[in-house]
């Protein structure tokens, strides 16, 4: 891993949801940008000292030269932004696969090297967009994919936060100081954060593309260089049309990624803070309310649930349904077979690269007279 020191956020979802199934161990890490505290952590997981490294070059370059069945299989970055493309390009050039946090990297320019680099190896690269790992995002597509729904007509991705409604960055906030800073960031900071989650989420779920975007972005607290919140109207590419909104400053808000899809003959809901509810809404019958680990899901929602009905499931099984997958196509690749088709699916490079399309077609139609913008693609 690199990432994931001392006081840090995402990194200690990633080690608690690889660990899920006991098919990944953590091995080795470049946890921390001080090498001091990389030592720590490395000590607090009880990992072997000479593997705890100081930097994530010297990490890759030393487990190189481990023997086989030794060395690491694959790298996980769970750092800011700045310190995606780096460690991915040096593991990918040194045949390590590569679990990537999001955004992809903080450039759209790096994230195409990243596509290509992908291509050329041939190695498995996923991209923790996770709130597309949970069991009811699954259900929710199979039923949209089965055509229950009819033909898809509106969706709402609404990914509402309010922990950035003060200047916080200005008072040492380890998360918000590197966000609000473009050097770290890259050119967005709330759409580039949760914007591209609202995105990847109402893509999964619908299958459809977004096209166009029509967007207003906003500085709402005073002295930041980046957005903290924006409305974005969106058409996909069956003609329906949308709105994708993030914000940081929606005050009192929690985590309050929401989906609702709408078609000719039935809607959806989905809300990440009760994510072991799927709403179902229908014109000519009462509403359904689904939960997984029931015979009547899908066979995609069965095989990302872990416990029976009644026993909820949250955010460390979401990422972990990621890990497992990866892990079960690295675990092929190994044997030199093929992965079989259920374990393919978790966001790969390519979600990552749209990722960075979205933050681009943003803020290009942001900033235009004209507003609607074709996707950039
Ligand atoms: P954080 O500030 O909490 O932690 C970052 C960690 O990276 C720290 O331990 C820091 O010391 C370390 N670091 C920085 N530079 C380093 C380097 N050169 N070498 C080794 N370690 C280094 O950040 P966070 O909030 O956990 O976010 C990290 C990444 O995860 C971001 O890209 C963010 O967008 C993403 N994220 C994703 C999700 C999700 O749901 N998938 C949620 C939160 C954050």
């Amino acid at each position: 891993m690199v990432g994931g020191g001392p006081g840090s956020f995402i990194g200690k979802i990633h080690t608690k949801s690889a660990q899920l199934d006991s098919q990944i161990e953590l091995v080795c890490g470049a946890f921390d940008v001080d090498p001091a505290n990389s030592k720590l952590q490395g000590k607090e997981y009880y990992l072997d000292p000479s593997r705890a490294y100081d930097t994530f070059q010297e990490m890759i370059s030393k487990e190189k030269d481990l023997p086989e069945g030794r060395r690491m299989d694959f790298l996980s970055i769970t750092t800011p932004n700045h310190v995606h493309f780096e460690p991915a390009r040096l593991a990918l050039e040194n045949g390590f696969h590569v679990v990537s946090d999001k955004p992809l990297t903080n450039n759209t320019e790096d994230a195409r090297k990243l596509v290509r680099l992908v291509e050329e190896t041939g190695l498995v690269f996923a991209v923790t967009h996770a709130y597309t790992g949970y069991p009811m995002v699954k259900e929710a597509k199979e039923i949209i994919r089965s055509g229950r729904l009819g033909k898809i007509r509106k969706v709402v991705s609404e990914y509402p936060q309010g922990w950035l409604s003060t200047p916080l960055e200005n008072t040492g906030h380890m998360q918000a100081s590197w966000r609000l800073d473009p050097a770290m960031s890259g050119k967005s900071n709330c759409m580039g954060d949760i914007g591209t989650h609202a995105l990847n989420l109402c893509e999964y779920i619908t299958g459809l593309k977004v096209t166009q975007v029509c967007a207003d972005i906003s500085i709402m607290v005073e002295g930041r260089k980046l957005d903290d919140d924006g409305n974005v109207l969106v058409r996909f590419d069956n003609a329906a049309r949308g709105i994708i909104y993030a914000s940081q400053i929606s005050a009192g808000e929690e985590n309050g990624l929401k989906i609702r899809v709408y078609g000719e003959k039935g809607g959806l809901e989905w809300i990440q803070v009760e994510p072991n509810t799927l709403i179902v809404k229908w014109l000519d019958k009462p509403i359904e309310h689904i939960r997984p680990g029931n015979p009547w899901c899908s066979d995609l929602a069965k095989y990302n649930t872990r416990f029976p009905a009644g026993h909820p499931e949250g955010l460390i099984e979401a990422f972990g349904n990621i890990y497992r997958n990866v892990a079960t196509c690295i675990q092929h690749r190994l044997e030199g077979k093929e992965p079989p088709a259920e374990a393919l699916d978790f966001p790969t490079v390519y979600d990552g690269l749209r990722g960075m399309q979205f933050i681009d077609s943003v803020i290009a139609s942001a900033e235009s007279e004209n507003k609607w913008t074709k996707f950039l693609e």
